[in-house]
């Protein structure tokens, strides 16, 4: 244990992470260098384009330094466990169930950038854990890094010296020897407050899953007490499932398997169940003996979708290639929700949900890249908690499950916290925004002179569209968000239905707040009338709350000209004639169900 050294590294999306990664591998031949590929740890192109940083393999390398207390001729081997945290938002309980499997964190940031909203999230979850955090600056090499302004960030954030701060290059390798050394100086060994851990019964924290088709569900954990051997009976404590532990091992990188695993250390169970849902990150397995209480290592959270969109295919036959691709995905994923779902004119397809907007973001690019999909996705939208008159309580997340107005007692919606990270002269730009989401503004903190954190309450449905994209505009790409669910509020919204000609097409209601429902409707009234085609007879399009009109627009009839052949000025017939044509119209409309093309549902379901 002495020579272990658990550690993650910290860093915003693009600050140097993967590339400090491959570095280490490299500089402790982990990987040969014929064989080092940029970015071996995180190769999905989906990331590479979108600047998303996905989740590494945890990786082992081992560091050999001379033992300076005797000559240098004698050597010190370190192993040194890397493991990852996910680098967005939205998996905040996933970040820190990570960052409780080790014992220290390299806090990395872009010297041409400074600290980022994400950075100073995650560090005040590395602080909860309280890790060792070892300050880094890295990209130095860059002729317009601002070293000395980036560590006066860093001072101010982490309350340390200037001179506690190193400077690396994860591009040429300057300074990633001293900062291994570093790791192992001021990294703490594994369980050094708790020397007697060997003996006691197996516990270990599950900090990442996978699936493998031969081995089953494959934990990724951080053995806190006592041994595992393989072939030992196990359980798990939140999810109260029991197995065996199939194979256990190290990454080194890649799955190297070994006879036992220790505490302190970090590896992997192969499990051999196939069911994703029995393996939790935040979970704790534990030796399944029948005369041994083990108490979980962490407070187990199940973590619950927040934003729900549906997902259709465009053309019918894609549909088979969708439900295994969701299933696919749900392997590497468990957070991933989906049930299937139809609707009338867009056939089948699923309702799922995510963990937030960018959860959703990787999960529909990949189906659109790995399996080649053509997907519709309707505006995502939240989960409601409605609390009925009769004392029921039901969680909805779709406008078709929205009770009776008068059945409701009250709504509820899920608020987060955002912090957004700006340039002070956006600061304006960026309040504005958040302003008109129905954001409850906290406090302002600046940083440096030049940079400040605008810290809001706001209720999350009001960010899960165009948010990110109208930030960026008005801040030049320049801000960075995080965001964290606090609380349920009460919340004004109704359900609008949408009908046309008078009959109310499901598909089209949403659930919207009262006093913008006006606006709302005549935005999509609107848009409506500009998809439909028109019909010999006029169209009204409505919107209603309860029944009460909100909204109107009629797609008027285009007109056959029945009077057309007649001269002059027989006033009478003429009339006759258009009296004619009115009443068959009429009789046409009321007969007529309104055939609303696929195209006009994806028009208005459509994300904008
Ligand atoms: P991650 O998102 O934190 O994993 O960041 P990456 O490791 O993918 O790096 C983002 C970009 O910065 C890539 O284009 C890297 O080549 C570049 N980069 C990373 N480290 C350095 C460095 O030390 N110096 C320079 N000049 N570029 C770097
Ligand atoms: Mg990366």
């Amino acid at each position: 244990m002495k020579n272990i050294r658990n550690f993650s590294i910290i860093a915003h999306i693009d600050h140097g992470k993967s590339t400090l990664s491959d570095r280490i591998l490299e500089l402790t031949n982990t990987i040969e260098s014929r064989k080092m590929q940029a970015q071996v740890l995180d190769s999905m192109e989906l990331e590479r384009e979108r600047g998303i940083t996905i989740k590494m393999q945890p990786v082992r390398v081992k560091y050999i330094i001379p033992d300076d207390k005797k000559n240098n001729f004698e050597y010190k081997e370190y192993y040194l466990n890397l493991i990852d945290t996910p680098g967005h938002v939205d998996f905040t309980y996933e970040v820190s169930r990570s960052l409780a499997a080790v014992e220290g964190a390299i806090l990395l940031v872009d010297a041409t950038q400074g600290i980022q909203a994400q950075t100073i999230a995650n560090v005040y979850l590395a602080m909860d854990q309280n890790l060792e955090i070892i300050p880094v600056v890295n990209k130095v090499d860059l002729p317009n890094a601002r070293v000395d302004e980036v560590k006066a960030e860093i001072c101010e954030l982490l309350g340390v010296d200037k001179s506690e701060i190193l400077e690396v290059s994860g591009k040429t390798g300057f300074g990633v020897d001293n900062l291994l050394q570093k790791i192992i100086e001021i990294i703490p060994e594994p369980n050094h407050s708790n020397l007697n851990s060997l003996d006691k019964p197996f516990r270990a924290l599950i900090f990442d899953s996978t699936f493998d088709s031969y081995k089953g569900v494959i934990a990724s954990v951080r053995i806190f007490d006592g041994v595992i051997n393989r072939a030992d009976p196990i359980k798990f404590l939140a999810k109260k499932q029991e197995t065996e532990a199939l194979e256990v091992g190290i990454f080194n990188p890649n799955q190297f398997r070994t006879d036992r695993l220790e505490a302190g250390m970090i590896g992997y169970i192969a499990t051999g169940l196939k069911e994703v849902e029995n393996v939790r990150v935040g979970d704790t397995i534990a030796i399944r003996k029948d005369d041994i209480v083990v108490e979980p290592l962490a407070e187990y959270i199940e973590p619950t979708p927040v934003v729900y969109a549906s997902i259709f295919v465009e053309t019918a036959e894609d549909y088979p290639t969708l439900r295994d691709g969701l299933n696919k995905m749900k392997l590497s994923d468990s957070s991933l929700f989906f049930e299937p779902e139809s609707k009338e004119v867009l056939g089948k397809g699923f309702r799922c949900g995510f963990l937030g907007m960018l959860h959703l973001e990787i999960i529909t690019e990949r189906l659109k890249r790995e399996y080649e999909l053509d997907l519709v996705i309707s505006t995502p939208s939240v989960s409601y908690t409605i609390f009925k008159t009769n004392g029921e309580k039901e969680i909805i997340y779709s406008a078709t499950d929205f009770p009776e107005q008068t059945k409701i007692e009250k709504v509820m919606e899920p608020w987060v916290k955002l912090e957004i990270m700006t340039p002070t002269e956006y600061i304006g730009g960026v309040m504005d925004i958040i302003q008109k989401r129905r954001g409850e503004f906290i406090n302002t903190k600046y940083i440096t002179e030049e940079r400040a954190v605008i810290e809001y309450n706001v209720p999350l449905s009001k960010i899960i569209v165009d948010f990110y994209d109208a930030l960026k505009s008005s801040t030049s790409g320049y801000a960075s968000v995080n965001y964290e669910p606090i609380e349920y509020r009460d919340a004004e919204v109704v359900k609008m239905n949408i009908l046309v000609a008078g009959e109310e097409v499901e598909a089209l209601s949403q659930i919207v707040y009262k006093d913008e429902s006006a606006e709302e409707g005549k935005r999509i009234v609107h848009k409506l009338k500009n998809s439909l085609s028109r019909e010999q007879y006029s169209i009204p399009i409505q919107a209603s709350i309860g029944g009460n009109i909100i909204a109107r627009e009629t797609l008027s009839a285009f007109r056959k000209d029945v009077t057309a052949k007649l001269y002059g000025g027989d006033r009478t017939r003429k009339d006759k004639l258009l009296k004619k044509q009115k009443a068959g119209k009429k009789r046409l409309a009321d007969k007529a169900k309104i055939h609303i093309p696929k195209q006009v549902y994806l028009d208005v379901l459509k994300r904008q």
